[in-house]
């Protein structure tokens, strides 16, 4: 028998990247929100500057929840599972996967939110790949484009605005779309390799640019600018200049009195009453079973257990799990497509030792529909990202280019030389959702509780293989003209548990094809909001954070605004 407790206004399920800003303007406009989260509060000297912790041994985390479920996956239906994960790199702890994420902070670009009607309109419906089931978004950047510039102010980001309400500025990126003023802080600097690959961009008639990092670069709110000392490519911030949640949004909302976080909290069930609305949220917490009745219950645990939680929670009013009696939920999956790198070999030392990867140099010439694709097989295209992150153990593991055989003296020769003398991009590319890849639950694996994990049935397709193709000969010729002496390319890959996993619970006007409404409110129970990248349709050639975070702000502000109506 659970234990009942009182009832609050808002229960988030989980305060990392996304949960953690909805917290803010929830707290601020004065309502009672109580935030469970599975971890517990990390601070800055819980993280080290240790590669084999932070990066091979899944550290640093509070607690060992994402690695006891990580999805299963299969690249379609009727394929053998693909090998699991042994470590999930999602985070449990307040401020989740903000505490040791790369904090590349971009907006999307104006065509992400209009992809299938762009496509139409320049190219023809034809061009839309077959199986996709791409739609607009609800809305147009400049609908997000206030919640983009709060979210920015709240953790602060740094970085060079490109196009200020229409007026270019080629100190940033001129393909974005209009935002209202420049960044809060100037960007990271660059290196001096990041310096040579910008010049290298320019003499092939190029735009490159500093990318927008949520990490400061100078004092900001109270906390240090970076010193650039790197390895925190999945390790905290020792000093608090990466602005997590748990350092920016979260401690202000604690500060109103209206936030009361409730960590080691497992959320197990979303409940729903008799009525067939929301009534509240189910938790253990140190073998205990808590139940917290809530007026709206905010659904905030990351894409892969925003799923879960849903077609985990069964009920009189929805049997085949909440907010699915149009059978959408765990639809319109994808993961980004990051894979099919490119590394390059340069005849000399890069000076790569130091540096993190969100300071970097940016090309997106290539990107979104910047160029025309008239005689193209594919829509969308990359962004080409050039960083300096050096470690030693991957340094260790760099390629060899054919050069020499990958072990013994000759290996170990080659990497003593060349070790500083490689480089290798971060491709994001262009990713649609198709009516084949979804998401749901295994029938036979399950965590240690015995429920259920998430099951991936999703794989890249022609369009997704074709713009990388592209992508990777763009950026062989952008280290070309940098002097690289050899390229190499990766494999794409297939589409298994990712860091940047999106849909599922999908935004949009039509509840036959969408799970939230446009303000990530579900159509089918009015006082459930879904927050994070699963309301996403599509993707960008960008990360995803800062989006989901103006989308959750912008959940907040709406709930505020229709309180009675949402919560009554
Ligand atoms: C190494 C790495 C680098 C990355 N770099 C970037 C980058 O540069 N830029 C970018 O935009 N994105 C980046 N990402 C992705 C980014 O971290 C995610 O987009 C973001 O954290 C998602 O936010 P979220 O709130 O949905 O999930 P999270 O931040 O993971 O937060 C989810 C929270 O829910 C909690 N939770 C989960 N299940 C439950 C439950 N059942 N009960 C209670 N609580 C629960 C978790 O403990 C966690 O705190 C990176 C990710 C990784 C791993
Ligand atoms: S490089 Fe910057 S963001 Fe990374 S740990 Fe050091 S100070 Fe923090």
């Amino acid at each position: 028998m659970a234990t009942e407790l009182k009832r609050t206004d808002v229960a988030i399920v989980g305060l990392g990247a996304v949960g953690g800003v909805a917290a803010l303007p929830l707290t601020q406009a004065g309502l009672d929100v109580i935030g469970l989260e599975a971890g517990s509060w990390l601070r800055a000297e819980d993280f080290a500057p240790d590669e084999l912790r932070n990066n091979y041994r899944g550290w640093p985390q509070s607690v060992q929840k994402a690695n006891l479920e990580i999805p299963t996956h299969r690249p379609t239906a009727s394929a053998p599972y693909s090998p699991r994960l042994t470590i999930h790199p999602m985070m449990n702890a307040v401020g989740g996967t903000s505490l040791h994420y790369w904090a590349q902070s971009w907006r999307l670009s104006p065509w992400d939110f209009k992809v299938a009607t762009e496509t139409r309109r320049r190219y023809g419906a034809s061009r839309i790949p077959k199986g996709s089931t791409v739609e607009d978004w609800p809305f147009g950047l400049e609908e997000l484009e206030p919640y983009y510039d709060r979210v920015e102010r709240e953790i602060g980001v740094s970085g060079k605005a490109g196009n200020i309400n229409g007026r270019i500025d080629r100190g940033g990126n001129i393909f974005e779309g209009a935002r209202a003023r420049e960044y809060p802080m100037p960007p990271l600097r660059g290196s001096g390799f990041t310096d040579m690959m910008g010049e290298a961009a320019r003499q092939l008639g190029w735009h490159a640019f500093p990318g927008p990092a949520a990490i400061n670069s100078r004092s900001y709110q109270n906390r240090t600018g970076c010193v650039y000392h790197g390895f925190c490519a999945r390790g905290g911030c020792h000093v608090n200049a990466k602005g997590s949640t748990a350092v920016t949004t979260i401690p202000k909302a604690v500060a109103t009195k209206r936030l009361s976080v409730v960590t080691e909290a497992h959320v197990i069930r979303i409940d729903v009453g008799q009525n067939g609305r929301v009534s509240g949220v189910s938790y253990l917490k140190g073998g205990t079973e808590y139940f917290q009745p809530a007026s709206v219950v905010l659904l905030a645990s990351y894409t892969y257990e925003n799923v879960r939680l849903l077609l985990l929670s069964k009920s009189k009013a929805f049997p085949g799990g909440l907010s699915n009696n149009h059978g959408q939920v765990g639809r319109h999956y994808f993961s980004h497509n990051t894979g099919g790198v490119v590394s390059a070999l340069f005849p000399r030392s890069l000076n790569s030792w130091y540096g993190l990867p969100a300071q970097g140099v940016a090309v997106d010439n290539w990107a979104d529909d910047n160029f025309d694709h008239a005689g193209l097989n594919f829509i969308g295209g990359g962004n080409l990202w050039i960083y300096s992150d050096r470690r030693p153990i991957a340094a260790a593991s760099m390629s060899t280019f054919g050069r020499v055989p990958q072990w013994g003296s000759a290996w170990k020769a080659f990497i003593k030389e060349n070790a500083d003398r490689a480089n290798t991009a971060y491709l994001q590319k262009t990713t649609l959702p198709y009516e084949d890849n979804y998401l749901d639950l295994d029938p036979s694996v399950t965590d240690p509780l015995g429920y259920a994990v998430c099951r991936i049935t999703a794989d890249f397709k022609e369009n997704e293989r074709a713009v990388a193709a592209f992508i990777q000969e763009k950026m062989a010729e952008w280290y070309r003209a940098a002097g690289a002496t050899s390229t190499e390319k990766g494999p794409v890959g297939t589409m298994g548990p990712s860091t940047h996993a999106y849909g599922g619970t999908r935004m949009g006007d039509n509840p036959d094809t969408n799970v939230v409404n446009r303000w990530g409110f579900s159509h089918e129970v009015s006082n459930l909001g879904i927050l994070g990248a699963s309301i996403m349709g599509t993707s960008g050639a960008r990360n995803p954070t800062l989006t989901a975070q103006a989308l959750g702000w912008r959940s907040g502000e709406h709930l505020v605004k229709n309180w009675k109506a949402i919560s009554e």
